[in-house]
C-alpha cells in the first residue's frame, strides 16, 4: 500500500507522518546544497548572470553548478528580454528538464517585458510560458541580488514536502526578493 494511503487509513499516520518529515528534511537537504542551473541568458541581464557564475560572486559555493543540458539541471534562469519567438524554445527547455523543477526570472523584461512591454514582440513576463517560482527586480539586477534570489529557492525547496502538490500554484509575492 502506497504510504499515502496508509496516513489516510490512519495506520501508523503519526509515526508515519514523523518519518517522512525527517526523510524529507534529509532529501532537501541534499537538493538544497546541489541545485544545478541552466542558463537562459537573453539579453544584457545574461551578462550580470555570467558574472554572478564568475569568481567574485561565485554562486558555486553554494552548491550551483552551471549545467549546459536541461536534463541535468534542477532550476532554469531566466535572464533578459524573452521575446514571443524565443518564449516557444524556453518552454521545450523547460519540458525537458526532470521534476522537481524551478525557474528564476532575472530582470524587469523577463518579470514583465521590462523596458520593451509595449513592444509588440515581447513577451509581458515569462510566467505568461512556464511557472516562476522566485522573481529578481532590476534593470539589470546585481549578482548580489540574484544571489539573494537563489538563497530564496534554497529556503523554498528546504521546505518542500513530499506530499505537498500545491507548489505550482500561481507565485507567492513573498518569493518577490527585493533588494535596494
Ligand atoms: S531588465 Fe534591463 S538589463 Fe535586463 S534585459 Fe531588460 S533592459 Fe536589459
Amino acid at each position: 500500500m502506497a504510504s499515502s494511503n496508509l496516513v489516510d487509513a490512519g495506520i501508523g499516520g503519526d509515526v508515519l507522518l514523523s518519518h517522512t518529515s525527517q526523510l524529507d528534511d534529509l532529501i532537501n537537504l541534499a537538493r538544497t546544497n546541489s541545485l544545478h542551473y541552466l542558463l537562459f541568458g537573453l539579453a544584457c541581464c545574461g551578462i550580470e548572470l555570467m558574472q554572478t557564475g564568475g569568481p567574485r560572486a561565485d554562486l558555486d559555493r553554494f552548491g550551483a553548478v552551471f549545467r549546459a543540458s536541461p536534463r541535468q539541471s534542477d532550476f532554469m534562469i531566466v535572464a533578459g528580454t524573452l521575446t514571443y519567438k524565443m518564449a516557444e524554445r524556453c518552454k521545450l527547455l523547460y519540458d525537458q528538464m526532470a521534476e522537481p523543477k524551478y525557474v528564476i526570472s532575472m530582470g524587469s523584461c523577463a518579470n514583465c517585458g521590462g523596458l520593451f512591454q509595449a513592444s509588440y514582440s515581447v513577451c509581458k513576463g515569462v510566467d505568461k510560458v512556464i511557472p516562476v517560482d522566485v522573481y529578481v527586480p532590476g534593470c539589470p539586477p546585481r549578482p548580489e541580488a540574484l544571489t539573494e534570489g537563489f538563497l530564496r529557492l534554497q529556503e523554498l525547496v528546504k521546505r518542500e514536502r513530499w506530499k505537498d502538490k500545491t507548489r505550482r500554484a500561481a507565485p507567492s509575492p513573498s518569493n518577490v526578493v527585493r533588494v535596494a
